[in-house]
């Protein structure tokens, strides 16, 4: 592998990445280079992460609980103040148990590869995380992909297939991280119950933005064939991410999920910090439905989650709009591919809770100007 030509090619084409260093956070501001400018592009949608009153709390925390766990959940890292976390996400997401994992991504990578292999099919909608494709890979199952949203398209691929396989499973994020829109669920459940497959949701940008749980959204309660996966380090201001679904699959998981055996437990002080951040949300969604609902109106793009798409298209025009608002106190990187298809790098604008109603308008006409 020519590792020089290969970022030589992704600057010339306008797809080269680099990391910003923030060296302060609060509220819904960072600093650079000692400026502040507005976060509008953090997936810390309750304004929680940042809260000065809140780190107080979590100081707490950290005087009860240990910074390490010192092993995986099944030897010696599993405390009792997981099992409580694990207590309360499973009510907010109405399901018999929940489990923790690491992070979003080993969750979705454990999920896929404990519950299919060869003889089975996932069926993955289009514009999925990187996280469920990965993890449909490392299943080593047979993977359909369906049009974005497509139900028809998917039943077409059930209806022509399913026999084929023993288990198969529907896979979909519920809100599309990077175009904000919503799967349509009550569909897909159908279609679950009608070909006997599971239905994994991957709520990682819907738990507290379009409810406690994107089932919630629906009216629709969780089913034995319901696996939801649910992360802690957007909306809930923490660090993690939990699997909520029947006490039979949280028995599976926990004897078969290899990223949930093979690592080490979550910290404990932040199993802590997640239940005191989980008493804040509710004041806080409504504040995030309204700014939601301005922001909308303010600019005509249609969203009814925190993520605004601002499609440009070209790479290099996406980074010249993102240069211009950074110079106007807004940082919102442009988000190009392969994150998103060719030729729809966009502006991935994402409202929090904790923005002002000044701060939207402001943001509003910013972008009016530029485009
Ligand atoms: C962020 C994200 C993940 C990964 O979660 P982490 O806890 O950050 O690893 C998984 N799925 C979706 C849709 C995400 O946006």
């Amino acid at each position: 592998m020519d590792i020089k030509k290969i970022i030589k090619t992704l600057k010339g084409k306008n797809l080269y990445r680099q990391l910003k260093t923030i060296e302060r956070a609060e509220r819904v501001y960072v600093y650079i280079d000692g400026k502040r400018y507005i976060n509008f592009s953090s997936n810390d949608y309750l304004s929680l992460a940042f809260d000065a009153e809140l780190n107080a709390k979590h100081q707490n925390c950290l005087k009860k609980w240990p910074a390490g766990s010192g092993a995986a959940r099944l030897v010696t890292g599993n405390f009792s103040i997981h099992e409580e976390l694990e207590k309360k996400l499973a009510e907010i997401k109405k399901t018999e148990a929940a489990l923790l994992f690491s992070c979003g991504y080993m969750a979705n990578l454990g999920i896929l590869s404990s519950l299919l292999g060869e003889k089975d099919a996932i069926f993955s909608d289009e514009l999925n995380h990187a996280s469920l494709i990965d993890g449909c890979r490392l299943s080593k199952a047979k993977v359909f992909i369906y049009k974005h949203r497509d139900t028809n398209h998917l039943k077409e691929l059930l209806k022509k297939n399913r026999d084929k396989f023993e288990t198969i499973a529907i896979v979909t994020d519920s809100v599309f991280s990077m175009d904000g829109d919503i799967a349509p669920l009550d569909e897909l459940l159908k279609l679950a119950k009608d070909y006997n497959a599971y239905l994994i949701i991957d709520d990682a940008h819907a738990t507290g933005v379009i409810g406690n749980s994107s089932l919630d959204f629906f009216n629709l309660k969780p089913t034995k064939r319901t696996i939801i996966m649910g992360t802690l380090g957007k909306a809930l201001g923490t660090f993690g991410a939990f699997v909520a679904s029947t006490k039979e699959m949280k028995e599976f998981f926990t004897n078969r999920a290899r990223t949930f055996i093979f690592t080490t437990a979550i910290p404990p002080h932040i199993a802590c910090m997640t239940l005191e951040n989980l008493k804040e949300i509710q004041p806080r969604m409504v504040r995030l439905r309204k700014n939601i609902y301005l922001f909308s109106k303010l600019t005509g793009i249609k969203s009814q989650t925190a993520i605004f798409p601002l499609i440009i298209g070209d790479s290099g025009e996406a980074l010249k709009i993102s240069e211009k608002l950074l110079k106007k106190g807004f940082i919102i990187p442009a988000i190009r591919p392969p994150t998103v298809p060719e030729g729809t790098a966009r502006l991935r604008i994402t409202i929090a809770a904790g923005h002002s109603e000044e701060e939207l308008r402001k943001l509003a006409e910013t972008i009016k100007s530029l485009i």
